[in-house]
Order: C-alpha cells, then sequence, then structure tokens
C-alpha cells in the first residue's frame, strides 16, 4: 500500500507540473472544488472562516498563497501583501498567526533578500501581537530557511517559528542542531508535502512515519514547543497518550491541520481538552498547493472529478 500510495503521489505532482494541466486546473478551479481547501481569494473571506473556525474552538494560521517568487520585484510585491495581511490581523480577536513561504520573501532571488523582507515581517508581527512560521519549502530551500530562522532567533525574534519535515533524512540532525538554541524552539512537525528525490528523502511511507514518530518524541523531550501537523490518526492518537503520560504543559504542543481535512476530528480534539490550530491558505496563487493537496489523497482528486462531471 506504501509503494501505492507514494507512485500515486509522486504522479499526481509530475502531471500537476504540466504546462496543459495546469492551464486548465487553473480555469477551472471553482468547478474543481478548490474552495474545499483555500477558504478564498481575498482577505475579508479568510477572516471570515477564521471567525467561523473560531466559533468552534479552532485557532487559525493564515497564509497568503503564493511560492517560488523568482524577481526582487515579485518578493517586495508578496512581502507587502504579507504585511497588509498582518496589519488586517491587528483587529481580529483571539490569536493570531501567520506563516510564510522563505521563497515569498525572495530567498530564492538571495538569501540577504530574504532576510531583509523576513526582517520586515518578523517585526510587524511583533507590532500586531502575532506569530510567525517559516514554512519548509522543498529540498534546495532548506538550509537557507534554517539559516533565517537561527538568524531571526539571535536577533530575538522569539515569536517566529520554522517546520521539520520527517521525509527527509537530515531532519533528524536538523532537529538537534535547533534543540540547542536558548529558550528552546517552535517548530512544526511535517511529514513533507514536496517531489524528492531518493538522495535526499526516505521513498518509503512507513520510514516517513517512523520518522515522524522518532521526531516527535524527540523534540517533546528535548525541550521544543511542537505544532503536530499531520491528520495521520494513529501518531494523533501516539501523541494524546504521550502527552498524558509525560504530564506535558498544554503550552508545549497542539495539534495543526490543514483547512477542509477531517473537520470531524479537528473538533474531537478540541472536545478532548487539545488545542487545534487550522492552516487556512487563501489567495489567487492556489495551484501549487491545491495539487500538493491532490497528490495526498486518491479520494482527493475523485472529488475532482465528481465535480467535474457531477
Ligand atoms: C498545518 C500544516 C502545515 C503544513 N506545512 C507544511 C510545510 O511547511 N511544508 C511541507 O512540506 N508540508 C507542510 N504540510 C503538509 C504535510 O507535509 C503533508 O503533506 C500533509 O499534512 C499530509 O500528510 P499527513 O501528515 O496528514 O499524513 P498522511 O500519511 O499523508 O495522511 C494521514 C491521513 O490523513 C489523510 N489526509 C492527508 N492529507 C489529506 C488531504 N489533503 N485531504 C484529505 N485527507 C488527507 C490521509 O488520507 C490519511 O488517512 C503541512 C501540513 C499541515 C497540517
Amino acid at each position: 500500500m506504501g509503494v501505492i500510495d507514494d507512485l500515486y503521489r509522486r504522479a499526481l505532482l509530475a502531471v500537476a507540473d504540466a504546462g496543459p494541466v495546469t492551464g486548465f486546473v487553473k480555469q477551472q478551479g471553482r468547478h474543481l472544488g478548490v474552495s474545499r481547501f483555500v477558504a478564498g481569494e481575498r482577505l475579508p473571506e479568510v477572516l471570515e472562516a477564521a471567525r467561523t473556525l473560531r466559533g468552534e474552538g479552532l485557532e487559525s494560521i493564515f497564509d497568503l498563497l503564493g511560492e517560488f517568487v523568482d524577481t526582487e520585484a515579485d518578493a517586495a510585491a508578496m512581502t507587502g501583501e504579507i504585511l497588509t495581511t498582518l496589519e488586517a490581523l491587528r483587529s481580529e480577536p483571539g490569536e493570531r498567526y501567520m506563516s510564510v513561504k522563505p521563497t515569498q520573501l525572495g530567498l530564492g532571488v538571495n538569501f540577504d533578500l530574504g532576510l531583509r523582507n523576513a526582517r520586515r515581517v518578523a517585526e510587524k508581527a511583533r507590532e500586531v501581537d502575532a506569530r510567525l512560521c517559516l514554512d519548509m519549502e522543498n529540498a534546495p530551500y532548506v538550509d537557507g530557511t534554517l539559516r533565517l530562522f537561527r538568524t531571526l532567533q539571535d536577533e530575538g525574534f522569539r515569536h517566529v517559528s520554522t517546520v521539520l519535515q520527517s521525509y527527509l533524512y537530515r531532519t533528524k540532525d536538523d532537529l538537534n542542531t535547533l534543540l540547542e538554541i536558548s529558550p528552546k524552539p517552535t517548530l512544526r512537525l511535517v511529514k513533507g508535502a514536496y517531489r524528492e528525490s531518493e538522495a535526499v528523502a526516505f521513498g518509503d511511507k512507513a520510514k516517513v512515519d517512523q520518522n515522524y514518530r522518532d521526531l516527535l518524541y524527540r523534540g517533546l523531550e528535548g525541550g521544543a514547543t511542537l505544532g503536530i501537523a499531520t491528520h495521520d490518526e494513529s501518531i494523533i492518537r501516539e501523541t494524546e497518550a504521550f502527552v498524558r503520560g509525560a504530564g506535558l504543559d498544554a503550552d508545549r504542543y497542539e495539534f495543526q491541520f490543514l483547512y477542509g481535512v477531517k473537520p470531524a476530528l479537528q473538533k474531537r480534539l478540541v472536545g478532548r481538552g487539545h488545542k487545534v490550530r487550522i492552516y487556512i491558505p487563501y489567495g489567487s496563487d492556489w495551484y501549487g498547493y491545491f495539487s500538493r493537496r491532490l497528490a495526498e489523497r486518491p479520494a482527493n482528486l475523485m472529488f475532482v472529478v465528481r465535480g467535474l462531471f457531477g
């Protein structure tokens, strides 16, 4: 089953990169059920989605879609939009939390540009009392993202966190290095969403899952605060047992879900007293995000097909 899952995921991500497919899906987005995973194209829609979630006891992470920016001008424009979102959060009640992709800030152009824009965003987040997470993108950006994170930590931006991916071989070492930071960092743990080669990532899903568990326990025992960002129900159950057994403080972990995925489970976890945070993507540049969600589960593709023909 693991091998078939992996083949499906790789095939879907490869097809999604093909020009004609991209054009068709971008045109037909509304019919293809994009709104199940993307809260809206505009900021007011996403603020409304977050208010609805808050009414159900769920916290949010705002994520402006758009990635792999490759010019300084585009990075400036994207940074401007992120600053606008943070400003809009200022007047929202509850916890404020935004995630950004380092390439949106210009990391793919050069490190210094990424750092300059990351500082602007981190300063704005501090001003509006928001937390900020540097998402982890594909393998070529992992070093740069971790360097951005370390630099911001050293400069005192303690409200900034980042993400580790359990499909990468290197992540165990990265976690051990990050656990040397004092005070201990806040990290999100994911399995990883990009198409990576076996030179850098486990091809076998069982190994990705096992590594997730190892990183989860190592991170919690090592003192990090963790966002446990998975929809894997067996890992979630094991985490619940672990935090109970270890008597871990409630502020040392939270469960994180993608918008639209397993909403009943999200509510059950809230009912059992856990903090649950929903990652809410929005914006017009939804294609890459949407195709990664289809790659995660064959049933999501069937949902699209039903939207087309149903
Ligand atoms: C809050 C959050 C933030 C993330 N940030 C990043 C990031 O910065 N970088 C990165 O590389 N990845 C990120 N991801 C994506 C992550 O890497 C995985 O691709 C994704 O979460 C699917 O893996 P899983 O852990 O749910 O486990 P899986 O083993 O893939 O799935 C576990 C179960 O959940 C179901 N499921 C999984 N995905 C979906 C879906 N889309 N729709 C319906 N059911 C689904 C599966 O069918 C299965 O039953 C993030 C995920 C979350 C939840």
